[in-house]
């Protein structure tokens, strides 16, 4: 099927969810039909990219160039992380050496990944750390996108809401969204450092009103009738935002709500909940309220007549999912819940509560278009930022337009669907590598994958290599991991 047969079915997919009201020029999630890139299994199967691009500019001396004098500068990758750079503790063989190479070589790539819960800066410096690279290069830093960092880019107005976070560390989740960004007086260094200084500013998250769930079981013991592990789990909170109170309304009916009623305006699921049961119970209190008020129920809910049959259609609070993932890798020798398995049974449980009614909601991550849009942007503006690499604009972030980018991943649920069916108006291809490290295994029920890549390959490094080829760049895995990378063909 051509690229623009693609595309166009993509852009034909039927929505699960409701468009959004108020945001930040938000994408929801869709389900979809997948996408039908042609199945190729090995470094050396033929596929539908065999037809490289020719409209691929000179290269210069710094970026190894394909035999027909093409280039591959205009190429990039998007890893994921978790079972394809490392398992568990463990850095796949290899990955920190390609890494090395290819940021030698000044190509561009970011790390996007499901993870969560923890500041970009923490994820890169457990990056390098278990792939074994010093603090001192510049190989992972300012290349990581989590789930929830496209949160960075939502609208002031949003941000300046009130609203309720949970996630595997409620209080730590919180302190990332409330980042209020670079401190220090902006002395002036150079151009470079004030941009970067602005940008950070511009990007932080900058949630001023975030309630974390221990925050209201404090303020209203009533609010959840059994153990509230008040000096484990749930230790750290802090008094409501603003004076708000959660025990104002104690008739769940009226529609006249007392001043200091909390009011919540979005749900933040910013990665996998511990406490499912409290978290489902206040998501669900939120869901059902007037309004986004804690404690009221919408006279509107179960209204045959409204859509959805008047479940959330009475201004309540927006519901974000920072991931779908069902299942991620870890060390256990199985596959473990993520964060979409927290939806499914918050969906189960709505499900029995509105005698069927759908819940709705938003999804960041991967298989999110907005994500991949955030994560293909950053890739068009990173080459002049480049610390290290070739910037004859002075650091400038300019865009660097792009012919193609390699998504490498182990998931074909959130990577390889993603990727297939995301179309950047740009006109660049996104391109699908499965490796065999991580979720995905062949087995005798499922031969093949649901959402089909472009390649499988065993590893990483064999996705790169498997890449570069498919660029007409003649490299090897062994060439591709020397020592300096001096073996790259550069002159083709
Ligand atoms: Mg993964």
């Amino acid at each position: 099927m051509s690229r623009v047969a693609l595309c166009t079915r993509r852009l034909g997919l039927t929505a699960t969810t409701k468009p959004p009201r108020r945001p930040p020029s938000l994408i929801r999630h869709a389900e979809s039909r997948q996408a039908s890139q042609a199945h190729v299994r090995g470094l050396h199967s033929t596929s539908y990219l065999s037809q490289r691009s020719s409209h691929a500019p000179k290269g210069d001396a710094a970026w190894p160039s394909a035999p027909d004098g093409g280039s591959v500068s205009d190429i990039a990758f998007a890893f994921d992380i978790d079972g394809v750079l490392y398992r568990g503790g463990q850095g796949i063989p290899g990955a920190h050496e390609m890494l090395r190479s290819i940021r030698s070589k000044n190509m561009r790539y970011v790390f996007l990944t499901n993870g969560g819960g923890a500041h970009e800066d923490a994820k890169a410096a457990s990056l390098i750390k278990r792939l074994g690279l010093s603090l001192d290069e510049d190989v992972i830093r300012d290349r990581v996108i989590l789930s929830h960092t496209p949160m960075r880019g939502w609208a002031r107005e949003v941000k300046k809401q009130t609203v309720l976070i949970t996630g595997s560390h409620p209080e730590t989740a919180r302190k990332i969204a409330n980042e209020s960004g670079p401190r220090g007086p902006l002395r002036p260094k150079n151009g470079l450092y004030i941009f970067r200084r602005l940008t950070s500013f511009l990007l932080r998250y900058g949630f001023d009103r975030a309630v974390t769930p221990a925050d209201l079981i404090h303020a209203n013991g009533h609010l959840y009738p059994f153990d509230k592990l008040k000096d484990t789990l749930h230790s750290e909170f802090r008094p409501l935002p603003d004076g708000k109170s959660a025990s104002a309304v104690t008739d769940p009916y009226s529609t006249s709500v007392a001043g200091n009623a909390l009011r919540i305006d979005q749900i933040l699921v910013w990665n996998d909940p511990r406490d499912w049961s409290l978290d489902i119970q206040v998501i669900h209190d939120l869901l059902v309220s007037h309004k986004g008020y804690l404690g009221t129920f919408s006279s509107r809910n179960g209204n045959r007549t409204l859509p959805n049959n008047g479940w959330q259609q009475d201004g309540q609070p927006e519901l974000w999912i920072s991931n779908l993932d069902l299942v991620w890798k870890a060390e256990y020798h199985m596959n473990r819940f993520g964060t979409g398995a927290f939806l499914e049974a918050l969906k189960g449980v709505w499900r029995a509560v509105t005698n069927g009614a759908e819940l709705q909601y938003n999804a960041l991550g991967k298989p999110s278009q907005f994500t991949y849009d955030y994560a293909h942007t950053r890739l068009l503006q990173y080459y002049s930022t480049m610390e290290g690499g070739k910037q004859a604009d002075g650091g400038r972030k300019d865009i660097a337009p792009l012919r193609r980018v390699y998504m490498i991943g182990d998931n074909p649920e959130s990577d390889i669907r993603g990727a297939n069916e995301y179309c950047p108006e740009d006109g660049t291809e996104w391109v699908s590598i499965l490796v065999r490290t991580g979720v995905w295994t062949e087995t005798e029920a499922e031969r093949e994958p649901r959402y089909k890549p472009a390649a499988i390959v065993d590893d990483v490094v064999d996705g790169i290599v498997w890449a570069l080829r498919n660029e007409g760049v003649d490299i090897d895995r062994k060439t591709l991991l020397a020592p300096g990378a001096g073996g790259w063909n550069e002159g083709g």
